[in-house]
């Protein structure tokens, strides 16, 4: 699980990259154009009005729990999304250790998705939904891959 299987948001060639460049940039191999491989970073309490709400773009917020197969599910599918979308930020919240905040938000499982769009909560989708369903949804608020 050392590589991350991803489409190229230019060419849209699908490419399998070595995780150990995250955060780095990169070429693709088919296109030759720059790809930037975004993490999904791990939030808290703490940084939560800076890297959700402080925000002037759309925002993911993965609210998931340790050994929860589904979130690990969600994540593997939100990772491919990440680096599709230049215009989208994911990030995810440990629910276990963040209980009064995510307790805030009404949540009744996990995994749960909280779209944000420039600090404005207006959406969210509770399960391991799959990649199609995933961009059906931000195709709503009109978020696309970054090659179209
Ligand atoms: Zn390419």
């Amino acid at each position: 699980m050392n590589y991350l299987n991803m489409k190229c948001p230019n060419c849209n060639k699908k490419i399998k990259l070595d995780k150990k460049y995250i955060n780095n940039k990169l070429n693709c191999i088919y296109c030759g154009k720059e790809i930037i491989l975004k993490e999904i970073k791990e939030i808290t309490t703490e940084t939560y009005l800076d890297e959700v709400i402080r925000v002037d773009k759309a925002v993911i917020l993965n609210i998931y729990n340790k050994n929860c197969d589904n979130c690990k599910k969600l994540e593997e599918t939100l990772k491919e999304v990440n680096n599709e979308y230049k215009d989208l930020k994911i990030v995810k919240l440990n629910a276990k250790e963040n209980m009064k905040l995510v307790s805030g938000f009404m949540i009744r499982a996990v995994p749960t998705m909280i779209l944000f769009l420039n600090g404005v909560q207006v959406d969210m989708r509770i399960g391991a939904i799959d990649k199609n369903a995933l961009q059906r949804w931000l195709s709503m608020y009109n978020l696309l891959p970054s090659n179209y």
